[in-house]
């Protein structure tokens, strides 16, 4: 088979990236390639899978025509198993060969599964796909305890929805605090506090040694001695990509697959976007795996522009952490770098508990929201139930602005100043 482009994955960083080839090239062949075998979801909706308030059918981020109207063949049900850069050739499972003059590779990650001994002679539960929320939906009822090991906001989502079916939940994190990727230390004590709150039990700073059974439950040993015992045990201790099929390409992987602002690999003609790639960060350039959806849909669309021989393509401007997490009635996003910045000279850091801004209706003794400046420009933003506007602070950092006349009236009131700073740059 041969196709013009060829995009593995049809997720968040495959489908910008289809949509940009196409706003410039709608005559060339295009074929795009899921391992899902019915449905295209966003993995943002496992939480509402286990929780019971959406099911497989109702999820649908594109439907079978949209890939008709935008002339693209997609084959589902399958995955990439090799590729050789040299024939610029893509194997599928099925034994398939495609031909491409142009491959983007986005197919995303998978769960990381901690090294612990014993843990693959227990039955535990990773949230990568609707399979494995659906699993977990159908098992969560069997008993009346959960184990959660990793605080992210993987974990988090999962706890807070077995709590709400009503097991016993604890969570095991190895770092000191929960959320520290998406969260600083003040936020994560607040959001901490509401899951204890609701009697979920919290054990940071403490390490899953051993996994095992005991009368019929699973008994996991911890660093610190203690034995918890479970009937439930959910793996979200963090992404692996999924490149397991490059091995033998020659393309250069290391957390992910290496890519530069265009978001193109060590091969020619091979791009790649998404939770797979490690690309560039917005503060300090060196290469991770951005985990989030902006930066799956940025990429794909740079990649996209890229493949497509976009004339308006730009560079890239790197990994962002962008962190919006809904929890127990409670709304907390984070943006941009809000943990790391006590250090660097020309930092200033505005906390306030009391903010202007409160929403109608939040808890009243639990908004918060934390600005972090360098030289006058907005590089990090923390908020917990603040009635404040996170794609326009996205925006006054990737620009960069320029707050030194207007700090003090932004921070007394950061909705409506922030709304003005926006008219004022577009
Ligand atoms: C439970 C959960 C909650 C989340 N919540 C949030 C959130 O609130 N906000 C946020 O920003 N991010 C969230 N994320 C992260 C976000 O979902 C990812 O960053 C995003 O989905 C990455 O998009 P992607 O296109 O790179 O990869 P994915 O969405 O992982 O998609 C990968 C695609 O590749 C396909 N594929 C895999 N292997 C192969 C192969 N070998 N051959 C061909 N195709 C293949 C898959 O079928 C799929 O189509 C969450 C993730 C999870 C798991």
């Amino acid at each position: 088979m041969e196709t013009n482009y060829l995009i593995l994955g049809a997720s968040h960083a495959g489908l910008s990236a289809l949509e940009s080839i196409r706003r410039h090239d709608q005559e060339s062949s295009l074929t795009i390639v899921t391992a899902e075998p019915d449905h295209l979801y966003s993995p943002t909706a496992l939480p509402y899978v286990i929780a019971g308030k959406t099911s497989k059918g109702f999820m649908d981020i594109r439907k079978e025509d949209y890939f008709y109207t935008l002339n693209a063949n997609l084959i589902k049900d399958a995955r990439a198993t090799g590729l050789d850069t040299a024939k610029k050739q893509v194997v599928l499972n099925h034994g398939i060969e495609i031909n491409y003059d142009k491959l983007l590779i986005a197919t995303g990650a998978a769960a990381w599964v901690p090294p612990v001994p014993g843990l693959d002679g227990v039955d535990y539960f990773c949230i990568r796909t609707l399979e494995d929320a659906t699993v977990i939906r159908k098992n969560m009822t069997k008993g009346d305890s959960a184990v959660v090991i990793g605080a992210g906001f993987i974990g988090m989502h999962a706890a807070e929805n077995l709590a709400n079916a009503g097991l016993r939940v604890s969570v095991v994190e190895t770092l000191d605090r929960i959320m520290p990727a998406s969260f600083d230390a003040e936020a994560s004590r607040r959001i901490e506090k509401v899951f204890l709150d609701k009697g979920i039990t919290i054990l940071t700073g403490r390490q899953v040694s051993s996994a095992g059974r005991s009368n019929g439950r699973i008994v996991l040993s911890l660093s610190d001695g203690e034995n918890i015992s479970a009937d439930l045990v959910i793996v979200a201790a963090g992404i692996s990509p999924n490149t397991g099929f490059l091995k033998g390409s020659g393309i250069n992987c290391e957390q992910g697959i290496v890519v530069d602002e265009r978001l193109r690999t060590s091969a020619g003609n091979v791009w790649a976007a998404g939770d797979v790639a490690a690309a560039p960060g917005f503060f300090s350039g060196s290469r991770a795996v951005g985990g989030t959806i902006p930066c799956a849909a940025e990429q794909g669309r740079t990649a996209g522009m890229d493949m497509a021989g976009d004339d308006y393509v730009t560079d890239y401007p790197g990994n962002l952490n962008m962190n919006t997490f809904g929890f127990f009635d409670n709304f907390a996003f984070s943006i941009g770098n809000i943990a790391n910045h006590s250090s660097q000279k020309g930092s200033e850091v505005h906390s306030s508990d009391d903010p202007a801004g409160k929403p109608a209706g939040s808890p009243a003794n639990n908004s918060f929201w934390k600005f972090v400046f360098q030289d006058n420009a907005l590089t990090g933003v923390s908020a917990i139930n603040c009635k404040l506007d996170p794609g326009i602070l996205k925006q006054l950092i990737l620009n960069k602005t320029d707050l030194s006349s207007r700090k003090e009236a932004f921070i007394k009131a950061p909705l409506e100043v922030g709304r003005q700073l926006m008219r004022e740059l577009f």
